[in-house]
């Protein structure tokens, strides 16, 4: 979301000290509007502490890897993030403890992973707020877990259900990882099975359910199936053995015991807050989240 913000507002708002905080104003503005539209009564950043684990590297080396900075050997790999955005990152952390918003990650896992987890645990609603197509696995009809998928913009974002994903896709949120791992996805480095794109992938689960049942198939000379399906099949046999590990997100993390509710702000970290707004200059977007929390006791009384 922070590189959304980046990307959509100009780099020419800045800190009075020359600082640009563009991406922490926008995040700002991006966490005021979704809390004015869903009046959450918990919430919480899920954070990339490894963006590349190297577990999902290990089983798809082009994982992300159009990502990474230049290696350095020896060093952990970085994405390409620039300057003006990692300086912005601990701002973003800051302003993120100064508002009671929680932020969970999980060594050596992504924020899709904290993500899942906490959506398959989380007792109640959950939105899960994205612009990344793999958390569409989520979705949870019977759980009422949506994703608002912020690829056009957090303000023009879709709230997907299963019905949703099915009408894009033509699979279930349920099948939704399969379908990825054989059409490839060209932002994350996966390849895909060749010859086999997002309609064929589509048509193959809808005949045979799962993976698990297309690979049986694509064995199976007098099933269904043409000859030419099967053999790209198996031609990616290997491919298709460790994909599914790699494109489905965790649902199983040790993440403790964070605490996500949101808790009316204190005088004390209302002042904070209002002093760090004024050092970076972050200005309506520093009053418009407060706005918005404020607005949520507001409707606790
Ligand atoms: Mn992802
Ligand atoms: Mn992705």
């Amino acid at each position: 979301m922070y590189f959304r913000a980046y990307y959509g507002v100009p780099d020419s708002i800045r800190a009075p000290d020359g600082t640009p905080v563009n991406a922490v104003r926008g995040l700002l503005d991006f966490i005021a509007r979704l809390v004015g539209d869903y009046s959450p009564g918990a919430m919480c950043a899920c954070w990339d502490d490894d963006w590349r684990p190297q577990w999902r590297v290990d089983l798809i080396p082009s994982y992300k890897a159009h990502r990474v900075v230049e290696e350095v050997t020896g060093a952990p790999d970085r994405e390409i993030t620039p300057d003006p955005l990692e300086a912005q990152v601990p701002l973003i952390r800051e302003a993120l403890a100064l508002l009671g918003i929680a932020v969970v990650g999980a060594e050596g896992y992504e924020a899709d992973d904290v993500i899942g987890t906490l959506a398959a645990r989380w007792n109640g609603p959950v939105d899960v707020v994205t612009g990344d197509r793999d958390l569409f696995q989520v979705i949870d009809d019977d759980r009422e877990v949506r994703v608002l998928y912020i690829a056009r913009g957090v303000g023009r974002h879709e709230r997907l259900d299963a019905r949703a994903v099915v009408s894009r896709y033509r699979v279930l949120p349920s099948q939704y990882p399969d379908f990825a791992v054989m059409r490839g996805d060209a932002s994350d480095g996966l390849p895909g099975v060749a010859g086999i794109g997002e309609k064929t992938a589509a048509d193959l689960l809808a005949t045979h359910g799962d993976l698990d049942a297309i690979i049986a198939a694509a064995q199976d000379p007098d099933g269904p199936m043409t000859g030419a399906l099967r053999s790209r099949i198996r031609a990616a046999a290997d491919y298709l053995a460790v994909a599914p590990a790699v494109v489905r997100v965790a649902t199983d993390l040790d993440l403790g015991t964070p605490d996500l509710e949101l808790q009316p702000l204190a005088d004390q970290q209302r002042e904070a807050f209002a002093a760090f707004a004024e050092q970076w200059g972050l200005g309506g977007s520093a009053t418009r989240v407060l706005a918005a929390l404020d607005a949520l006791d507001a409707l606790d009384k």
